[in-house]
C-alpha cells in the first residue's frame, strides 16, 4: 500500500483494520456510506461498475476510492459474494454525534461465498466446507450456516473428495496449510472454489451450542470441525446458536457414484444446460416446502444402500399411495408449511422479525392435522418419523398471543405486539389513543372558538403537533392565545400550552411503547431460540413426509411400480422398463417400453444399434432406475427385481459427452480406468461407445481389451454399447456377455427406428439415414450413399483377394484361427444386409491389416493369454470404413516395409501384463503414428 504521505487519522485507522482482512474488500463505514480505498476501490468499481474516485485528489498520490449507499449495500455485496470475493463490512461502533475526534470502527461481519445466507432466489443449501490433512487421507466437515447442518467425513482419496464436493455444491473451503492446497489444486480448480486460509483461535465455544461435538467419535475428525467452527465464528461474529450437534457419516455407506456419473446422468442438472429442469431433481421434484426440496436433493446425490433402510422408505411411500385422499390434503398443508430452518436460523443470529414468527406460528399450526393424517395410515415405519413432529403448541400458542397478526417487517415502528400481551403496552397505547382523540377534540373545539373551518391541527417530526390556519383567516385569532412557530407563504402555524402538554404525554408513551414493543419482542425471540432443538428436529421430519408423497404423488402419475430389492440375489429384471424424464418430455405414447436382464452369469450386455435409436437412453434408463429404487422411490416399469448396488460408474464416450467440451480420450480413458479399478460384484457400470474419442483400430482394440478385462475380473453388471460391429462377436467367447440390440427396420427405403431392444447384435448402423434426419442437403446425402458404394465394392475386391490368397496373414505369422471368415459368418451377413453388400476383412490397404493385428495383438496381452482368440470381424460397418478410407489413399500396399516390421515385432515382444489400458492406448497409438510414416 502506498505511503508516501503522511495519512490523516482517518486513513490510519483504516489501514489498521485492513491489515487484519488482506483477502477481503473492506466496505469502510462512513456517514451514509461504505467506502472502499485502493485495490478494494479498483476491483469494486469495476465489477460494481460505480464510479472511481479518489481521495486527496491533489496530494502527489491520490487514494482511489469508491463507494456505495449504506442502505443499499446488501445488493452490492450480494453482487461480490456471488463472483466468489469477501466481503469484510467495518461499521461504526459509536455515534459520531456524540464522539469527539475519530469514531471507533470495527468490523462487525465478513461475508464469503460460503457464509452468505441471502444469494438471490435460493432455497438450496449453502455450504462452507473446511479440510484438514489426516493420516489417512482428508478430514472434510461443512456447515450450511441458514440450516445449522453440522457434518463431516474421513475420505481417504481426492477422488472421493471431488464426489462429496460435486454434491455439495460448494462454493469456499477453509484450510489451514498451504502445502494442503497444493495438494487440492485440480479439485479447487475444477468447482473454482474460493480458498480461505484460517489458522485456530481457539474462541468458537463461546458463539455455538456447547455440545455440538459431543458426538463425534472420529478423533481425526474434531480438528478439521473446529478448524471450520472456528472460522465461522470469526467472520459471523454472531450467535450461531442454531448449529446442531455435528454429525458423522461414511460415504460408503450410500450409493457412490463418482461425479462424471451424476453429471451424465443428468441426476440434478442437465449437461447442456447445467439447469434442472430436464433432471431427475426436476422429475422427482413434486415437494412442497423448501426443506422437502433440499432433502429430495440429498436423496437423489445418496440412495441409500442397506436393504432395510430401502423397504422402510418403500413402506412409507406405498401407504401414501394406497391411500390418496390423504396424501392429496396431506400435499396441500405442506404448502403452507413455511421453512422453518431458516426460520430457526433467523433466530439465532438475531435477524428474525415479527413476521417470520408469524410464518412459524402458522406453520406450526399445520402439524397437528399432517400427524393425524400421517396416524391414520397405521404404518409403523411412520413411527420413527412421528417421534419428531411436536407440533410445539406452547410455542405456537405465545406466539399468537404475543405477535400482532399484522405486524410490519421492522421492529422499531411498533404495532408489533398484540393487544392484551402486556398491561404496560396497553397503557401506552391507551393514552396514545386517548391523547389523540383529545387533539381531534381540540381541533373542533377551536374551529367553533374561532369560527375558522380549514383549521387544523397537524404533526410533524420538527415542530411537533400545530395548529395551522390560512393568511386569510389570521385576522380571526385571538392572538393572545397562539404562540406563533412557523410562517409559510399562506399560512401561519401556532402553538398553545396545552397543546404541547398533551404532545408531551403523547410521545413519551409513544417512545416508550415502541421500546417496550421491542423489548417484549425481543423476549419471545430468545424463548423461540430455546425451541432450537425441536424445531430442526420438525424440520426434518416434515422434509421427510414431504420427499415421500413426492414420491407417492410421482410414481401414481407415472404407473411406477415397487421394486424387489435384494442385496444377496444379484439377478436384475425390469420389465417394460421407462427413461423417467425422457419419457415425461416425450409422452408416455410415444416411449417404447425396454425390459432388461440380467443376472451373474451373464452380466455385460453389450448393446449395438443404430445411431439415435436409443442406446444411450437404455443405458440410463436402468441407472435412473437403480437410482430411484435405492432413493426408496418406486421404478418406472412394470415390474422391477433388483439388487442392491453400491457403486454406479458411467463413461459416455459418445458424442454426447463432446458436446459439453469436455470429452477428451484421455478423460474417457482416466474415467475407464477409475471404473475398472473400482467396481465389484455390487456395481454397476455403463459404457456408452467406449473408444469413440481415438482413431477407429485403437478404439476398438480398447474396448475389446476393456470388455475381457471386465469379464475376467470384474463380476460387475456392466452395460456396454457401442459402434463398433466387430465386438458382437465376443459372445462366443464369453459366456458371460451377451449381445442385444435397438431394432430398426427398413421400409420404402426409409429406416424406421423401433427403440426397441432386442436379442442378438445389429446388422447395419444407418449412419447416412440419421444424416437425413437431421437435415443434410439431398446432394451431400447422394454423394454419400455413392460413396458408402463405392467403398463397399472395394471391400468387395479386396474380400474376394484375401479369401484367395490369405498371404498376408501367414506372412505375418498370425495364426489362421485368428483371422478366418467362416462361410457361417458369410452367409448370415450376406442375409442380414442385402443392400450392404460388405464381406469381410474390409480392410485393403497392408496398413489396415497390420494395425488390425495391432488390434488382436494388444488384446491378447490384455487378456493375458497368448492364446486368446481375439476374433477380426469379417465385417466392417460403413462408418468404420469411412473414417478410415476416405482420408486414406484407398490403394492396396502389399509389402511390408521395415517399419511396418518393427512394428510387428514390437507388438510382438511387448509384455503388458504390467500396463494400464491408458499406457496400452498410448504404445498403440505410437505404432500407429509409425505406420502412418512408414507409408
Ligand atoms: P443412441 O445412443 O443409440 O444414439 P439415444 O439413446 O441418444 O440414441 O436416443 C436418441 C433419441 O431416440 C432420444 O433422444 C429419444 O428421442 C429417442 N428414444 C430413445 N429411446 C427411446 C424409446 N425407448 N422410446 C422412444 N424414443 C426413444
Ligand atoms: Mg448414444
Amino acid at each position: 500500500m502506498p505511503q508516501k504521505t503522511k495519512h490523516t487519522p482517518m486513513m490510519e485507522q483504516y489501514f489498521s483494520i485492513k491489515k487484519d482482512y488482506p483477502d477481503c474488500l473492506l466496505f469502510y463505514r462512513l456517514g451514509d456510506f461504505y467506502e472502499l480505498f485502493y485495490d478494494d476501490a479498483l476491483k469494486a468499481a469495476q465489477i460494481l461498475e460505480i464510479t472511481l474516485t479518489s481521495r486527496n485528489k491533489n496530494a502527489v498520490d491520490p487514494i482511489p476510492m469508491c463507494g456505495v449507499p449504506h442502505h443499499a449495500a446488501r445488493d452490492y455485496i450480494r453482487t461480490l459474494v456471488e463472483l466468489g470475493h469477501k466481503v469484510a463490512i467495518c461499521e461504526q461502533m459509536e455515534d459520531p454525534k456524540q464522539t469527539k475526534g475519530m469514531v471507533k470502527r470495527g468490523v462487525v461481519q465478513v461475508v464469503t461465498p460460503g457464509t452468505f445466507t441471502e444469494f438471490s432466489g435460493q432455497s438450496d443449501n449453502n455450504y462452507l466446507v473446511a479440510v484438514k490433512r489426516v493420516f489417512d487421507g482428508y478430514a472434510v466437515t461443512y456447515v450450511d450456516v441458514c440450516t445449522g447442518e453440522l457434518r463431516g467425513t474421513i475420505l481417504t482419496s481426492l477422488d472421493a473428495l471431488r464426489n462429496e464436493f460435486s454434491s455439495l455444491a460448494n462454493r469456499e473451503i477453509v484450510v489451514d496449510t498451504d502445502e494442503l492446497v497444493e495438494e487440492l489444486r485440480e479439485v479447487i480448480e475444477y468447482f473454482q472454489l474460493v480458498v480461505s486460509h484460517h489458522q485456530m483461535k481457539d474462541d468458537f465455544s463461546d458463539f455455538v451450542p456447547e455440545d455440538v461435538l459431543a458426538e463425534v467419535a472420529t478423533a481425526e475428525l474434531v480438528p478439521a470441525f473446529e478448524l471450520l467452527l472456528d472460522y465461522l465464528v470469526v467472520t459471523q461474529k454472531r450467535s450461531l446458536s442454531h448449529i446442531q450437534k455435528a454429525e458423522e457419516y461414511h460415504a460408503d455407506h450410500s450409493l457412490m457414484m463418482s461425479l462424471e456419473a451424476k453429471r451424465n446422468l443428468e441426476l440434478t442438472t442437465t449437461i447442456r444446460a447445467g439447469q434442472k429442469h430436464g433432471s431427475l431433481f426436476w422429475f422427482l421434484d413434486e415437494t412442497k416446502t423448501a426443506m422437502g426440496t433440499r432433502q429430495l436433493k440429498k436423496w437423489i446425490e445418496k440412495p441409500l444402500i442397506l436393504e432395510c433402510d430401502i423397504l422402510r422408505r418403500q413402506s412409507l411411500v406405498e401407504s401414501l399411495m394406497d391411500n390418496f385422499f390423504e396424501r392429496a390434503d396431506i400435499g396441500d398443508l405442506l404448502k403452507t408449511v413455511y421453512d422453518l430452518e431458516r426460520i430457526v436460523g433467523r433466530v439465532s443470529f438475531g435477524s428474525v422479525n415479527a413476521r417470520d414468527l408469524l410464518q412459524l406460528q402458522h406453520s406450526l399450526a399445520q402439524i397437528p392435522q399432517i400427524r393425524a393424517l400421517i396416524e391414520s395410515l397405521n404404518e409403523p415405519a411412520w413411527e420413527v418419523v412421528l417421534r419428531d413432529m411436536d407440533s410445539l403448541p406452547q410455542l405456537a400458542g405465545l406466539i399468537d398471543c404475543a405477535i400482532d397478526p399484522d405486524a410490519p417487517l421492522s421492529l422499531t415502528e411498533g404495532s408489533l405486539i398484540k393487544k392484551g400481551y402486556s398491561e404496560q403496552l396497553d397503557t401506552y397505547r391507551e393514552a396514545m389513543t386517548n391523547g389523540k382523540q383529545w387533539i381531534a377534540q381540540l381541533q373542533q373545539r377551536e374551529r367553533d372558538i374561532t369560527g375558522i373551518k380549514t383549521l387544523k391541527i397537524s404533526y410533524n417530526k420538527v415542530f411537533g403537533y400545530f395548529i395551522e390556519v390560512t393568511k386569510a383567516n389570521i385576522q380571526y385569532l385571538d392572538e393572545e392565545r397562539y404562540e406563533r412557530k412557523q410562517t409559510l407563504a399562506n399560512a401561519e402555524r401556532y402553538i398553545t400550552p396545552e397543546l404541547k402538554e398533551k404532545e408531551r404525554v403523547i410521545l413519551e408513551a409513544e417512545e416508550k411503547s415502541a421500546k417496550l414493543e421491542y423489548d417484549l419482542f425481543i423476549k419471545v425471540r430468545e424463548i423461540v431460540k430455546g425451541y432450537t432443538e425441536a424445531l430442526q428436529r420438525l424440520a426434518q421430519a416434515v422434509a421427510t413426509v414431504d420427499v415421500i408423497q413426492a414420491f407417492a404423488a410421482v410414481s401414481e402419475q407415472y404407473q411406477f411400480t415397487k421394486p424387489v430389492m435384494s442385496f444377496e440375489d444379484r439377478d436384475l429384471q425390469i420389465i417394460d422398463g421407462r427413461h423417467p424424464v425422457v419419457e415425461k418430455v416425450m409422452g408416455r405414447s410415444t416411449y417404447v417400453p425396454n425390459s432388461i436382464q440380467m443376472n451373474e452369469d451373464e452380466h455385460i450386455l453389450l448393446i449395438t444399434g443404430p445411431n439415435m435409436s436409443g442406446k444411450s437412453t437404455y443405458m440410463r434408463q436402468l441407472a435412473l432406475c437403480v437410482i430411484l429404487a435405492q432413493m426408496g422411490c418406486f421404478v418406472p416399469a412394470s415390474s422391477a427385481k433388483m439388487p442392491i448396488f453400491t457403486k454406479i460408474f458411467t463413461r459416455i464416450g459418445a458424442a454426447d459427452d463432446l458436446i459439453s467440451g469436455q470429452s477428451t480420450f484421455m478423460v474417457e480413458m482416466l474415467e475407464t480406468n477409475h471404473a475398472i479399478r473400482l467396481a465389484d460384484q455390487y456395481s454397476l457400470l455403463l459404457f456408452d461407445e467406449i473408444g469413440r474419442g481415438t482413431a477407429t483400430y485403437d478404439g476398438m482394440a480398447l474396448a475389446e481389451a476393456i470388455i475381457t478385462h471386465i469379464h475376467d475380473h470384474i463380476p460387475a453388471k456392466v452395460l456396454f454399447s457401442t459402434h463398433y460391429h466387430e465386438l458382437t462377436d465376443l459372445s462366443q467367447k464369453y459366456p458371460g456377455l451377451r449381445n442385444v440390440h435397438v431394432g430398426a427396420v427398413e421400409k420404402d427405403g426409409e429406416v424406421v427406428f423401433l427403440h426397441k431392444i432386442m436379442e442378438g447384435p445389429a446388422d447395419k448402423s444407418y449412419g447416412i439415414h440419421v444424416a437425413k434426419l437431421a437435415g443434410m442437403p439431398d446432394s451431400l446425402l447422394a454423394n454419400a450413399e455413392e460413396i458408402l458404394t463405392r467403398l463397399e465394392t472395394m471391400a468387395d475386391n479386396h474380400q474376394a483377394e484375401m479369401v484367395a490368397g490369405n498371404e498376408v496373414a501367414s506372412q505375418n505369422e498370425v495364426s489362421p484361427a485368428q483371422n478366418v471368415v467362416t462361410p457361417q459368418n458369410e452367409v448370415s451377413q450376406n442375409e442380414a444386409s442385402a443392400k450392404n453388400k460388405v464381406a469381410s476383412p474390409t480392410v485393403a490397404p497392408m496398413q489396415n491389416e497390420a494395425a488390425s493385428q495391432t488390434v488382436a495383438t494388444a488384446q491378447n496381452m490384455v487378456a493375458e493369454t497368448s492364446k486368446a482368440t481375439a476374433h477380426i470381424s469379417p465385417r466392417e460397418p460403413q462408418d468404420e470404413i469411412a473414417q478410415l478410407d476416405l482420408f486414406t489413399d484407398i490403394a492396396p500396399v502389399l509389402a511390408i516395409d521395415p517399419q511396418q516390421q518393427s512394428v510387428i515385432e514390437q507388438l510382438q515382444t511387448t509384455n503388458i501384463s504390467n500396463m494400464t489400458p491408458l499406457q496400452v492406448m498410448l504404445l498403440v497409438s505410437q505404432w500407429q503414428e509409425e505406420l502412418k510414416g512408414s507409408r
